[in-house]
């Protein structure tokens, strides 16, 4: 595996393309609680491969969510099986850090002689022994799409919608700061190879379970905004997760009911998690609060507008931690200058 402490170079897109053709069986993984990019990201690539005779093997630690069960090829995400595949090619992709994969999940790959990290995330170390890392891009379904078009690899309709899911979902609808005019070409060309955006944004935003507002009840009640008003959070207690028969995709994309809140700079969502640990969510409109740097504090990681971190509890101790964390940031730049 390669060393983090040394600058390491991006692969180019033929160095990919020559690692596709040359091997025969991939297994594609993605990161832990995957969101619409992960799985999207995951099928993109892999329905492509498919197009091009090879073996592949979608595996995911928590499996498929049911939000995204609608994308058509999801039903081959599996649960990592116990025994270690026999496979040549790993794939990491949307991944920050190596064992965001999953314990599970690195054992099914442990067999893989190469692998590959594609991501773009800012603080992905570059694990992989071939990485194509792009920061610049909103989502690693974007990514993909340049590789995949730039190489003429197929692009059957499953890769189609699967690019279009991830993209959409990792920019909030085509409307945070990091969609870019290409993103909107990318779209435009997805549509007219037979995209059909309507029922596609109606299944990603328009079929959300009862019990996700019920959350959103339960997450409002405990709404909290600091007295300046630029930080705010809230939090979901392991008690309410049981009470409401929660599932974990259920929060996806609810911080930003509270990042969009006039004169909120930063909102954080606290988890309890089953094991105990917390999940910590964070969405910054301010590049100045680098809500990644405040993550790497925590062991966690991201991009300068959204991270995550995965603590030790309890709620707590990781709610006073971090906020101090957030507070000191904020005094540092509101002192430099007005927000
Ligand atoms: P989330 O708040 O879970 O939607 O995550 C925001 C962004 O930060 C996503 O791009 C995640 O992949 C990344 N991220 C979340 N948690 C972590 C973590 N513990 N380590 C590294 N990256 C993370
Ligand atoms: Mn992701
Ligand atoms: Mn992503």
């Amino acid at each position: 595996m390669s060393d983090s402490t040394t600058t390491i170079e991006n692969a180019t897109f033929e160095q990919l393309g020559e690692v596709f053709r040359t091997h025969s069986s991939f297994l594609l993984l993605s990161h832990v609680r995957p969101d619409g990019d992960a799985i999207g990201s995951q099928l993109a690539l892999g329905f492509s491969l498919l197009a091009m005779g090879k073996a592949v093997w979608f595996v995911n630690e928590d499996g498929l969510p049911e939000n995204l069960a609608f994308l058509a090829g999801s039903d081959r995400v599996t649960l990592p099986p116990s025994e270690p595949l026999d496979v040549e090619v790993a794939v990491a992709l949307d991944t920050a850090t190596k064992p965001r994969l999953g314990d599970a999940a690195l054992h099914a790959a442990s067999k893989a002689r190469l692998w590959l990290n594609i991501d773009h995330h800012i603080s992905n170390p570059k694990y992989g022994d071939l990485n194509l890392i792009d920061a610049t891009s909103p989502a690693t379904g974007q990514i993909l799409y340049d590789l995949i078009t730039s190489l003429d690899m197929p692009l059957p309709p499953e890769t189609r919608d699967a690019i279009y899911v991830a993209v959409s979902t990792d920019t909030g609808s085509f409307q945070y700061p990091s969609t870019t005019a290409r993103t909107y070409e990318m779209a435009a060309d997805l549509t007219r190879r037979g995209l059909d955006v309507g029922t596609i944004n109606s299944k990603t935003y328009d079929d959300h379970p009862y019990r996700r507002l019920e959350l959103m009840r339960a997450l409002l009640n405990t709404l909290e905004r600091s007295e300046d008003g630029v930080l705010a959070h809230w939090e979901l207690l392991d008690r309410t997760r049981i009470e409401l028969a929660l599932r974990p995709e259920d929060s996806e994309g609810l911080i930003d009911v509270i990042r969009a809140i006039r004169g909120v700079q930063l909102a954080v969502f606290f988890e309890e998690l089953p094991d105990g640990k917390i999940r910590v969510s964070m969405r910054s409109k301010d590049k100045r609060l680098d809500v990644c740097k405040i993550a790497l504090e925590f062991g966690g990681g991201g991009h300068a507008l959204a991270a995550g971190i995965r603590m030790k509890g309890p709620l707590a101790e990781a709610k006073q931690r971090v906020l101090d964390a957030i507070r000191r940031r904020v005094d540092e730049v509101k002192a430099s200058e007005t927000i």
